[in-house]
């Protein structure tokens, strides 16, 4: 059976082409979306001569004395008129009056009733925030494709924007197959295991932002899986299918896939884990035949899915960050194939873990990269530099 390489099938993913789907969301709603507009400022901010400091606001000359007439406190508008020789009590974030050009701070201040001495004369215009210092009205302050960090939120909120036209997160289905798996919750029955791919799968959709999801299970027949897949299709932008991918007499998921009209795009891909990694289409919508071995699954999220995942939230950076280290283990690789294995990065150093099978997760659970081994290297010395795809999202 032909299989292509890790390089091609990551090229079919990375260049699939995708019709751009925008909303409007609350700001609330935005966290972490990416904008698909520019964003132009409604307002000069500050809005107004603002006070940077707690002090006294005033004209400077050469004198150091000065009568205080007034007091200006945050959220105040009272139209203060300052004369020669006057000053304004003023507070952090107050409007400054018109006539005042210099906020002096009130630790360089003596006070005595209502004349004031001031020790240290500051520069013009200091601890005076000019409107629009920031951002000005009209001025494109943020632009498309910027992902909205909760800074930006909180920057959108400070001139007054209540909404933004974000790249629409994907809804995913999941659908985990297999006549063995057992819900958690009552003692196994013979033959059984307890199904673990749907919960880490939806685990780690999360770090994709992805929060829409639906979960359907299916027993190991044509019919029902054809009807499972109609109905996820039905509901979502992706599919990810969980087993029975694979050529056994009761893997059905190929086939009832191309009964549902999903065009196949690659299959079989020369890795370990997760040969038989499926991937297709159905006009703009995407499915993901994961092999139904957890370790293998959730390889093939991190490397395949999560990529296609952050293009179609609008992500230009679509892969998870690669790190270079040494290893501190050798490893001998005589399958031909691609390698992913867990491992553990400090510092620069990355230790190969123990236990690599993909039916085990115990491993993948204390990893934070999977080290990757070309499929050309048949051995890894220590100290050899190896690349490590980084786990901490
Ligand atoms: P399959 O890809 O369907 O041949 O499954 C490969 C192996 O993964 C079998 O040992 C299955 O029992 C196991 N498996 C499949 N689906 C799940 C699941 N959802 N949770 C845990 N193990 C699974
Ligand atoms: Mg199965």
């Amino acid at each position: 059976m032909h299989m292509i390489s890790v390089f091609k099938a990551l090229q079919i993913v990375e260049l699939a082409e995708l019709k751009p789907k925008t909303q409007k969301l609350e700001l609330s709603d935005s966290f972490n979306k990416i904008l698909a507009q520019d964003i132009t400022s409604p307002i000069n901010m500050p809005p107004f001569r603002q006070s940077a400091m707690d002090g006294y606001a005033f004209k400077l000359s050469d004198s150091k004395s000065y009568k205080l007439v007034a007091e200006s406190k945050a959220g105040d508008n009272n139209k203060i008129r300052l004369k020669a020789g006057q000053a304004a009590r003023i507070f952090t974030g107050a409007l400054v009056p018109d006539e005042a050009d210099t906020v002096v701070i009130q630790e360089h201040v003596n006070r005595s009733n209502n004349t004031i001495i001031i020790n240290k004369l500051p520069k013009r215009t200091a601890n005076v925030r000019p409107i629009g210092e920031q951002v000005q009205k009209g001025e494109i302050v943020l632009k498309k494709g910027q992902q909205l960090n909760a800074a930006a939120i909180g920057f959108l909120a400070g001139i007054g924007i209540p909404e933004v036209l974000v790249h629409k997160t994907p809804r995913v289905a999941i659908i985990v197959t297999g006549n063995e798996l057992q819900q958690a919750g009552k003692d196994l029955e013979a033959g059984k295991i307890y199904e673990s791919n749907s919960i880490m799968l939806s685990s780690a959709l999360k770090t994709t932002g992805i929060t829409n999801i639906l979960t359907l299970r299916t027993k190991d027949t044509f019919d029902a899986t054809k009807s499972v897949i109609s109905e996820a299709l039905e509901n979502s932008d992706v599919v990810l299918v969980s087993g029975g991918i694979s050529v056994g007499d009761y893997d059905f998921v190929q086939e009832a896939l191309k009964d549902n009209g999903v065009n196949e795009l690659f299959y079989k891909v020369n890795q370990k884990p997760g040969k038989p990694l499926w991937f297709g289409r159905k006009n703009d919508q995407f499915v993901f035949g994961l092999p139904g071995n957890p370790a293998s699954a959730l390889s093939c999220f991190y490397i395949y899915v999560t990529p296609l995942l952050n293009k179609m939230n609008g992500a230009k950076d679509i892969h998870l960050k690669r790190i270079k280290a040494k290893s501190l283990t050798d490893y001998k690789n005589t399958t031909g194939k691609t390698l992913f294995l867990k491992g553990m990065l400090n510092e620069n150093m990355v230790e190969i873990l123990y236990g690599q099978q993909s039916s085990m997760l115990h491993s993948f659970a204390k990893s934070n990269v999977l080290v990757r081994i070309p499929n050309e290297m048949e051995l890894l010395n220590k100290n050899d530099d190896v690349e490590c795809i980084s786990l901490n999202i």
